[in-house]
């Protein structure tokens, strides 16, 4: 009998490089250094060199990547944030806690991603950043977002919680890592993101020292020497032992991703013939490391699909239900209610994420698509 299937199994991949996490565990308990220790500096310079970058800063978790990123560009409430309307709800969240006014706007439907288009219609005098959300592991169309942003000197925030390792093919050719071209990126390592670690984490990466600089401030109480408080920060660090354990895996993320994608491609060749499936679009800017495999289906078949797969043993998530602008807890941010947006409206109706992880069988794979295949052609 093969493994029951998940939609992430973390505990078989621990598996295969569990001496090396625990030798690495091991050496930060011997230590004692918890908090701020080497394997803390030792991991952002692995994960500046990786991704490109000059500066990588450790935090708590991917919503303080953001928040922070937002509290060291100094905006200040009033000022306007576009986020995609379809996205976790980390994004628009940190924008409404820190009394910014979130700007939601449609996405695209083949890929998720915000439009440029639609980017450059909702800039006011108002806009001070863009937050492009990498979703499912598929970058946005950076090089038009960037030169909007350049334009009308707004920041570029990247959500690069579900893209680490993808890349993008800038206008001049060259390819870049997903969240080495805004003025931040900001990633997640949640323990089922691409690069996840065992517990929380997060790092904010930038090529600009005194944004740098101000993101280390920001992130330790504001603090610019010992005791000394120059703003209002927050306390947001990422563990020594959590480093120690994303030094191991950052080895392993290309391979990691490499599955995904072997992964996704096995499924397309099985869903390839359902006519109620579409497969998810890959765009030609960028390559995809498939953080979901994201299927849309009718939306008048969607829930009970998932309610047959879950039946034969099968999980599957909707990715994301709710519209950002729907949110209860947006409610009291704008005077009126918002028109739904077409594509999001429809892709929280049509979306069903199947299960995806580094530890998948082509024969796993099979048995999802022969369960889905089974539901719409029996
Ligand atoms: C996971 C995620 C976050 C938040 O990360 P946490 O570490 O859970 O705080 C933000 N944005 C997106 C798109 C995410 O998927």
């Amino acid at each position: 009998m093969d493994r029951p299937i998940q939609m992430v199994d973390l505990k078989t991949q621990y598996q295969h490089i569990s001496s090396h996490v625990d030798e690495a565990i091991q050496e930060v308990l011997s230590s004692a250094q918890y908090v701020r220790g080497p394997q803390v500096a030792k991991f952002e310079k692995e994960l500046a060199t990786y991704l490109g970058v000059e500066h990588v800063i450790g935090c708590a978790n991917g919503t303080d990547a953001l928040q922070i990123s937002l509290m060291a560009l100094d905006l200040v409430p009033g000022d306007e944030v576009i986020v995609p309307s379809f996205t976790f709800i980390a994004t628009a969240e940190v924008i409404g806690l820190l009394q910014l006014t979130p700007v939601m706007i449609d996405v695209d439907p083949s890929t998720f991603n915000l439009r440029p288009a639609d980017v450059e219609a909702a800039i006011t005098s108002k806009t001070k950043a863009i937050v492009p959300v990498h979703l499912f592991g598929q970058t946005a169309d950076m090089q038009p977002i960037l030169d909007i942003a350049a334009t009308h000197n707004i920041a570029v925030v990247e959500d690069n919680a579900q893209s680490m390792g993808a890349t993008y093919k800038m206008a001049d050719g060259t390819t870049v890592k997903a969240g080495s071209m805004g003025d931040t990126g900001c990633t997640s390592f949640f323990p089922a993101k691409n690069l996840g670690c065992y517990g929380d984490g997060g790092a904010i990466f930038t090529n600009d020292a005194d944004l740098a600089d101000k993101i280390r401030m920001v992130a330790n109480h504001g603090q610019s020497r010992m005791y000394y408080h120059d703003r209002i920060g927050v306390n947001s660090r990422l563990d020594s032992i959590q480093a120690a354990i994303l030094s191991v895996k950052l080895k392993h993320l290309d391979a990691y991703n490499a599955a995904r994608q072997k992964a996704a491609k096995t499924y397309d060749s099985f869903l390839a013939n359902i006519e109620q499936v579409v497969t998810p679009a890959r765009a030609s800017y960028a390559s995809h490391v498939f953080h979901q495999y994201t299927i849309q289906v009718p939306a008048e078949e969607r829930d009970a699909l998932k309610a047959y797969l879950a039946s034969q043993q099968i999980p599957a998530n909707i990715y994301y239900p709710v519209p950002m602008y729907e949110q209860k807890a947006f409610a009291s941010h704008r005077p009126t209610k918002m028109e739904p947006l077409v594509h999001t409206a429809s892709l929280c109706q049509r979306v069903l994420s199947l299960p995806m992880h580094t530890e998948l069988s082509a024969d796993q794979i099979s048995r999802v698509c022969q369960a889905i295949n089974l539901f719409f052609n029996k």
